[in-house]
């Protein structure tokens, strides 16, 4: 991508200089050059070569009342000028992570009234699997150390998050995962289903849990941790049979249930928590994007209150973060979510916008290169197919990138997971934005299409 613009090639002179971006091939970024973005309104990026580019992914997932609110800037500048740091390692604290907290507790599903604050969604999972750890310490069953987590699953990139992540191109840079955690399969029916209807696989897929404990032996066991629906795997809606029959499952052994609600937390699915459309009834749920919508670092474990009561009882937990709770991002994502409940945003997602969003995005599913499309609330999927009824793939021609570029080029975001096109827009999307994101995937999928023909 290289540009006229003086401006442009500067940074991303700046760019190859100096910089080591995440996730990305460094030598690879160094030809093409980075995109710069420069601005954001709403749902609107601009680059800065003057393109406006509609986000169909909401940053990472995370700005979900989207860009350019002034309030939480202003409340970011006032906690600034009031009390920037201040920790809570020498049992002090300070009102903003306690008015969090206790405002967390009111949208939380009911007994869930703790939380602990990180600085990110990884954090979250790194002092989950402590925290579990240390429960079953507390409760005389120290053996209960092996977390089962699924394949595929995203959790983050820290240590311990990248080993609970299923993704073995992960894994294979850094000897993961770590010792004490182990993959089940995924519910993903349309790539790994087979011959089984959905309803079946999904019977299956949740039937491994069982076969896995037994196989550990639950005294073994200290929890399973999934995602409500699946985000960077490629929003995998599991079938309808699955979460049920989790649900059967865990009831029967002693484990603890840990929901990462990263992704779906704070209105994405058109309920508060993911964890609320499903009913999963979680001790524990790993927080953060949506948390602030993204516009400071944040995250969290919220806690159920029977662990809460055994935690009590176990003198020092020796975890945390010099950034555990910060007051900055604390004020933030209070007026985030002052912001996302005044202004009604979860209720219109549910009753309005997401449900016209999964009717439009499914009159996709008549275009030639498009075998599925699905969705729940403001996540979508459509896979990219060469053989609709066998759901064939355009084996090794990277269909998913193709319509990734295209898009990029014509003002949409939409990431490619494979052969997978994602999208995640802001919660604040409106019905004629809906309406661009769809004309505009249309018009990828046909020159994707006629790319794949040549
Ligand atoms: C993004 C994500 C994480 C990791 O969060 P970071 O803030 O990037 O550390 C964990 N779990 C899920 C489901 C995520 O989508």
């Amino acid at each position: 991508m290289s540009s006229n613009n003086p401006q442009t090639r500067e940074w991303q002179a700046l760019s190859n200089d100096h910089h080591l971006a995440p996730f990305s091939d460094f030598k690879q970024l160094k030809e093409k050059g980075p995109r710069i973005i420069t601005k954001a309104h709403g749902v609107y990026l601009w680059d800065s070569e003057g393109n406006k580019i509609l986000d169909g992914m909401a940053g990472l997932w995370c700005v979900a009342i989207g860009y350019g609110r002034d309030e939480l800037a202003d409340a970011a500048a006032k906690q600034m000028k009031e009390l920037p740091y201040y920790n809570l390692f020498f049992q002090t604290a300070h009102p903003p992570v306690l008015e969090l907290a206790k405002v967390i507790s009111e949208v939380a599903p009911a007994g869930m009234n703790h939380v602990f604050f990180t600085g990110s969604g990884s954090e979250g999972n790194d002092t989950m699997l402590r925290m579990v750890r240390h429960y079953w310490a507390i409760k005389g069953q120290p053996n209960k150390k092996t977390i089962i987590s699924r394949k595929n699953g995203y959790h983050g990139s820290t240590v311990a998050g990248a080993s609970l992540g299923g993704m073995t191109y992960m894994h294979e840079q850094g000897d993961l995962p770590i010792p004490g955690i182990t993959h089940i399969a995924q519910p993903y029916w349309f790539g790994e289903g087979g011959d089984m209807s959905p309803e079946e696989f999904g019977i299956w897929a949740a039937n491994q849990l069982e076969a896995k404990i037994l196989e550990l032996g639950v005294d073994n066991v200290g929890a399973f941790i999934a995602e409500p629906i699946q985000g960077a795997g490629g929003v995998i809606v599991p079938p309808e049979t699955y979460w049920p029959r989790i649900k059967q499952i865990l009831a029967k052994y002693d484990i603890l249930f840990v929901a990462d609600e990263v992704i779906c937390g704070f209105g994405r699915t058109g309920q508060w928590f993911g964890s609320d459309f499903y009913d999963l009834k979680p001790h524990m749920m790993t927080i953060a994007k949506g948390l602030t919508s993204g516009y400071v670092p944040m995250g969290g474990l919220i806690v159920r209150d029977d662990v809460v009561a055994v935690l009590n009882e176990g003198g020092d937990f020796n975890h945390g973060f010099t950034y555990s709770g910060h007051p900055v991002a604390a004020a933030v994502a209070l007026e985030n979510i002052r912001i996302l409940r005044d202004e009604k945003i979860v209720n219109r997602v549910h009753e309005e916008t997401a449900p016209y969003l999964q009717k439009r995005l499914r009159e996709l599913a008549d275009h030639p290169l498009v075998g599925e499309v699905r969705g729940v609330g403001m996540l979508g999927a459509i896979e990219l197919v060469q053989d609709k009824a066998t759901r064939k793939r355009h084996e090794g021609k990277g269909a998913g990138m193709i319509c990734r570029t295209f898009c990029f080029e014509n003002g949409l975001i939409m990431r490619a997971v494979g052969d997978t096109m994602i999208i995640s827009p802001p919660l604040v999307i409106s019905k004629a934005e809906i309406d661009e994101l769809v004309t505009k995937a249309r018009q990828c999928l046909d020159l994707t299409l006629a790319a794949l023909q040549d």
